[in-house]
C-alpha cells in the first residue's frame, strides 16, 4: 500500500482518488475535503460522521439483484425477502434513510429488543416483513400481537420452548378480548450442530445462546399443533455469526436447516414456507492484499443458497420455500465515513528545522550531516549502516561527557532524517532491516476523535477499518504512522504495524490542516461506541444528492454539549450550573467586571461539544 491506501480492495468503487483528494463516485462527484470544509466553516469542529444514503441503496439493490438473478438462473420457485437487523445501526438518520431508499423493495426490519420492536412498528411500511428475534417476555410478545393487529406482517421467532408457551398465553388473552385478533406468524430458530467460524462463532452451534435442539423442536411442533397455531408456523430461522470469512459453514448450516424444514413440512406444517438464513455476509475491510477478510463474492453466496435449498426441496419432494436474509453489516457498513482532523505530530522535533548545528561540530556529527546530504538510492543501505554506527558512538560520547545536549539532539535528528530518507528511497524493495527501522522512526499523529466512541470494534475485537488522508494524495506519504486518539487511555492507539503498514504525510499542522478518514464504520460501531472520557457521538450529517446531482447537507446533529453529556450520566445540570455560578460570584480574586466577563466565557465553553477544537492552528484558513 502506498498512495492509494488499498482503495481498490475495500472501496467497492464508492470513492476514487482524483489528483490530490478522495472523491465520492456518485453524481457530481464532490471531494470529501470540500464537504468537510463546508461543515467546519459553519463552526462544527471535532470529528464529523458523514452518511451517504445512496450507498445504503446500492447495497440493498445489490442484495436483491444477486438473489433474484440466482432465483431466475436456477428457476427457483420461492421468493427472496430481506429485513435489516436493527442492532447493526438504530440511529434515526440511518434508519430514516434506509426506509426512504428501500421503497421500491419489500424491505423490512428485524428487532431484537422492545425498543427495536418499537422502531420496526413505527418505521416499517405496512406489508413489508418484520422479524422479531432474541429473548422475549410477555410484554414483547404482546407488542408483536398489537403490531399484527395494526396490519404489520410480523414474524416472531421462538428462541426457546418457554417463549412458545408465552405466545400461547398471549394468543389466548388477545383472542378473548377480540375474536378477530390477527395473530403474528411464528418462526423457530434452530440450534445447529454445525458451528460458525470467526470471532462471532458463538451465534451458531450447540453452545449457542439461541435456538431449539431437535428434541425441543419436536416438542414445540406438538405444542403448536395442540393449540391450533399450526397455520401460523411460517419460518425456520438460523444465524451462524457475523463477518463470515468463507462460505463453507453457511452451506453446512443450510443443509441442516433445509432438512429440518422439509421434515416439518412433511409432518404437516402446511403453512411453513420460509427459510431465514440470518446475517453474516462479510465486508472487506482490508487495505492490504495479504490479509483479505472475505474469500467469496455475493454472487457465489446467492448461488449457493438458492441452489442448495432447491436441491433439498427436490430430494424431499416439497415446495421450494421463500428465502429471507437478515444481512446487516453488508447493508450498513459502507454508508458512513468518519472524518477527523489531525491535531499534532509528536516527533516533529526530529525535523530539519530543529537542528542546532554549531560553527564547529564534533567530527561524527559533521559526518552524519554529509551522509544525510549525499544519501541516494545506490548508497542508501551502506550510508544507513554508517549512520547507525555513528549514533551508537555519539550516545556513548554523551554518556562520557564529551559532547553536549545540543550535539546529542543534532545527532538524533540527523539519524532520523537519514533513516527516513533511506526508507523513502528503498520503500519498494522489501528489505527486512528497513521494516524494523520503521518502527523506530514512526510518527505519532494525534487525531481529534475517540477510538472507543467511533471504532469500538477496533478496541474490542482488533477489527481493522480502512483509513487514509482525504487530501494531499498527489504527494508521497513518507511517515510510518501510529494514530493516537484524544482519550487519556493508551488503548486509544492504532499502532504502526509492519505487516500492514500505514504511511501518512509529513505535514506541519501549524501551517495546514490534515484530515484522516475512517471508512466502513456504518455497522455496529455507533451504538457500541463508549463514552470513555465522556467523548460522545461525533457531529453527524446526511449527504444527499439532488436532481441536478449537487450534494445537500441534511439533518445535521451536533455532538452533545459538555453539560448534556454530564446530564446523560445523571448529573443534575442545574445544580452543576448553580455551583459554577456561585464559585465565580464568591471568588475574592476578581472584581465585578472580571466576574461577568468570566461568566460569559464559561457559558460559551459549556455550550460546546467535548471534542477538542484545535490545539495550535486556531485561525487556520484553507478556503481554496
Ligand atoms: C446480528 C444478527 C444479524 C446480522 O448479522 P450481520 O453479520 O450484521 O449480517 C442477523 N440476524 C440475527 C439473528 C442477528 O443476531
Amino acid at each position: 500500500m502506498n498512495r492509494d491506501y488499498g482503495i481498490d480492495i475495500w472501496g467497492d468503487n464508492n470513492f476514487f482518488i482524483k489528483n490530490s483528494s478522495v472523491n465520492i463516485n456518485y453524481k457530481s462527484k464532490p471531494s470529501l475535503l470540500e464537504i468537510t470544509q463546508n461543515i467546519r466553516r459553519e463552526g462544527y469542529k471535532g470529528p464529523i460522521l458523514l452518511r451517504f444514503p445512496h450507498l445504503i441503496k446500492k447495497q440493498i439493490a445489490t442484495l436483491y439483484h444477486q438473489f433474484n438473478r440466482a432465483i431466475k438462473e436456477f428457476e427457483y420457485q420461492g421468493e427472496f425477502n430481506a429485513v435489516f437487523p436493527l442492532k447493526v445501526n438504530q440511529f434515526p438518520n440511518f434508519v430514516n434513510s434506509l426506509i426512504e431508499v428501500s421503497k421500491e423493495y419489500n424491505y423490512g426490519l428485524e428487532a431484537g429488543s422492545k425498543a427495536e420492536l418499537l422502531i420496526t412498528m413505527t418505521h416499517t411500511p405496512i406489508g413489508s416483513p418484520i422479524t422479531v428475534n432474541g429473548f422475549k417476555d410477555r410484554e414483547m410478545i404482546s407488542l408483536c400481537f398489537i403490531a399484527s393487529n395494526m396490519g404489520h406482517d410480523i414474524i416472531i421467532t421462538i428462541e426457546g420452548l418457554g417463549e412458545l408457551e408465552t405466545i400461547i398465553e398471549v394468543d389466548r388473552e388477545f383472542n378473548q378480548d377480540n375474536i378477530e385478533a390477527i395473530r403474528p406468524k411464528i418462526g423457530v430458530r434452530i440450534r445447529l450442530h454445525s458451528t460458525g467460524i470467526g470471532t462471532w462463532a458463538k451465534s451458531g452451534g450447540y453452545s449457542s445462546k439461541f435456538g431449539l435442539t431437535s428434541t425441543e423442536l419436536l416438542e414445540a411442533y406438538d405444542l403448536i399443533k395442540k393449540h391450533n397455531l399450526l397455520n401460523r408456523l411460517y419460518m425456520i430461522h438460523f444465524h451462524i455469526g457475523s463477518q463470515m470469512s468463507e462460505i463453507a459453514p453457511l452451506k453446512k448450516a443450510l443443509r441442516e436447516a433445509g432438512n429440518i424444514y422439509a421434515d416439518l413440512k412433511n409432518r404437516g406444517a402446511n403453512e411453513l414456507n420460509a427459510i431465514n438464513i440470518g446475517g453474516g455476509l462479510a465486508v472487506e475491510y482490508s487495505q492490504h492484499t495479504n490479509n483479505k477478510e472475505m474469500n467469496y463474492e455475493l454472487s457465489e453466496f446467492a448461488n449457493d443458497v438458492v441452489f442448495l435449498i432447491k436441491e433439498i426441496a427436490k430430494n424431499k419432494n416439497i415446495k421450494e420455500p421463500d428465502i429471507f436474509t437478515e444481512s446487516g453489516r453488508f447493508i450498513a457498513s459502507s454508508h458512513s465515513v468518519l472524518i477527523a482532523p489531525v491535531l499534532e505530530l509528536f516527533s516533529q522535533d526530529y525535523h530539519q528545522k530543529s537542528l542546532r548545528l554549531k560553527e564547529k561540530n564534533p567530527p561524527l556529527i559533521s559526518e552524519l550531516y554529509d551522509l544525510w546530504r549525499e544519501l541516494n538510492r545506490s548508497n542508501a543501505r551502506e550510508y544507513l549502516h554508517d549512520a547507525i554506527d555513528h549514533i551508537e558512538s555519539l550516545l556513548t560520547l554523551f554518556d562520557l561527557g564529551y559532547i553536549d545536549l545540543e550535539d546529542r539532539s543534532n545527532s538524533e535528528i540527523l539519524v532520523h532524517l537519514i533513516i527516513k530518507k533511506a526508507i523513502t528511497l528503498l520503500q519498494n524493495e522489501g528489505i527486512e532491516e528497513l521494516n524494523k527501522l520503521q518502527n523506530k522512526i514512526q510518527e505519532r499523529y494525534l487525531v481529534n476523535f475517540s477510538a472507543f466512541q467511533s471504532l469500538p470494534d477496533f478496541w474490542g475485537l482488533q477489527q481493522h477499518f480502512p483509513m487514509m488522508p482525504i487530501h494531499k494524495l498527489d504527494s508521497e506519504p513518507t511517515n510510518p504512522a501510529t494514530i493516537w486518539d484524544i482519550t487519556c487511555d493508551s488503548d486509544g492507539e492504532i499502532p504502526f504495524n509492519n505487516n500492514l503498514p500505514l504511511y501518512l504525510h509529513d505535514i506541519d499542522v501549524t501551517k495546514e490542516e490534515y484530515f484522516i478518514a475512517f471508512f466502513l464504520t456504518g455497522a455496529y460501531q455507533e451504538v457500541l461506541g463508549m463514552r470513555h472520557n465522556l467523548f460522545t457521538h461525533p457531529t453527524e450529517v446526511v449527504v444527499e444528492f439532488d436532481k441536478k446531482g449537487k450534494y445537500q447537507l441534511k439533518n445535521l446533529i451536533e455532538s452533545q454539549t459538555i453539560m448534556d453529556v454530564l446530564e446523560d450520566i445523571d448529573y443534575d445540570k442545574s445544580s452543576l450550573d448553580k455551583k459554577l455560578k456561585q464559585q465565580i460570584k464568591s471568588s475574592k480574586l476578581i472584581n465585578e467586571t472580571q466576574k461577568s466577563d468570566l461568566l460569559g466565557k464559561l457559558y460559551l465553553y459549556l455550550s460546546e461539544n467535548s471534542y477538542l477544537k484545535t490545539i495550535q492552528a486556531n485561525d487556520l484558513k484553507m478556503d481554496n
